[in-house]
């Protein structure tokens, strides 16, 4: 072979071995990285994949960005297509937690490292680092605006009836939410200052597979039907902004908001543009804001240290324990807003645009 077309060779192998095309200053220019979002169906995640993408294009990576419209098995096939396609990296949010041992143990063979993206991957040693929000914190979040709202802490005893959603069981948020909601809400329950008429308290009886609003305003409407029919509800736990328009839609349709029956206190997450409407609206009460923006850059930081042989930052070593390993995280803070604070957070902030709101 000539001189040429050996040297050819080498660096082709050296591309295959080493999973990246290092050049001389060891960094890894041009190479692709995968990410996988879960749905289309939320702004949040459309934002995600686009801030993403940014981040990585800015530190000169290409990207390949898919949508998994919320079903496990194209997620998966996704992600194999990925690998296939000799992506450096792998950026995940999850749509089922449990459904990536295998498709990890291929990225884990092919020497591709693993960031979990907001939603913590379950079962597998095959996840390097997670970029999230402190998930506890935002049901705490959402529980205390409830009690504050309430007037349980100064000083009122009720008793005052709420009811609980939480999100899809196959998201390990879920249990970290509803976990951080209920250290707030259970004292108050057991005390029977808080009422859960329904009598659904477990969180195997609250969740909203692929936290679909649809679902949940069918769940509200049953619970309005069969447990309040001379009883009003004063507060609703919901995790998502998603499923509080549901939960709201199936409250108005039993005359809540009208002139004698005011709307509950009701929570959200994500800060989406119907739902801060509905706050400003006097509607919807709360949500809680996580800029995705910040999210980006940790998850695109973390992939740019692994590919140059760094040690990505993280802030939390012991939480996230994924049943195979606790994987090593930064977390970032959650904020609640509601009409007060709406303003500062998320439009000064430039996260929603004013004339969005309109
Ligand atoms: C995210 C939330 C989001 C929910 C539904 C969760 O995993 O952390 O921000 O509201 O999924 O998309």
């Amino acid at each position: 072979a000539s001189v040429a077309s050996l040297a050819l060779t080498l660096t082709a192998c050296g591309q295959d071995s080493e999973g990246g095309s290092k050049d001389d200053n060891g960094s890894t220019k041009g190479a692709t990285i995968g990410i996988a979002m879960p749905t289309k169906s939320s702004e949040r995640w459309i934002a995600d994949g686009n801030n993403v993408v940014k981040d990585l294009q800015s530190k000169g990576y290409k990207t390949k960005l898919v949508y998994g419209e919320d079903d496990p098995d194209q997620q998966v096939s996704q992600i194999e297509n990925l690998i296939t396609q000799g992506v450096k990296a792998l950026i995940v949010a999850a749509i089922d937690n449990k459904s990536m041992n295998n498709v990890l143990q291929q990225a884990k063979d092919a020497d591709i490292p693993v960031i979990s993206y907001d939603r913590l991957i379950l079962g597998t040693p095959n996840v390097d680092y997670y970029a999230s929000f402190d998930n506890e914190k935002v049901g705490e979040l959402q529980a205390s605006y409830i009690v504050d709202k309430l007037g349980l802490k100064s000083g009122k005893k009720g008793p005052f009836n709420i009811e609980l959603f939480a999100g899809s069981n196959d998201d390990n948020n879920t249990r970290y939410f509803f976990g951080g909601a209920m250290k707030v809400l259970q004292p108050y329950i057991d005390k029977k200052q808080l009422v859960v008429r329904s009598g659904q308290t477990e969180l195997t009886q609250v969740t909203t597979l692929r936290w679909d609003g649809g679902t949940a305003q069918k769940r509200m409407d049953d619970i309005l039907t069969s447990a309040y029919k001379s009883e009003r509800v004063d507060a609703v736990l919901s995790p998502y902004d998603g499923i509080s328009i549901g939960i709201l839609s199936a409250l108005k349709s039993d005359d809540y908001g009208s002139k004698n029956k005011p709307l509950p206190v009701v929570t959200g997450q994500d800060a989406e543009v119907a739902s801060v409407k509905s706050i400003i609206a006097d509607e919807q009460s709360m949500t809680v804001y996580k800029d995705t923006r910040e999210l980006a850059k940790v998850a695109s930081g973390m992939v740019d240290a692994l590919l140059n042989d760094k040690k990505p930052e993280v802030n939390d070593t012991k939480t996230y324990d994924n049943g195979s390993k606790v994987v090593p995280a930064y977390l970032l803070e959650p904020v609640a807003v509601d009409k007060g604070n709406y303003q500062k957070e998320v439009v000064d902030s430039g996260y929603i645009k004013e004339s969005d709101l309109k």
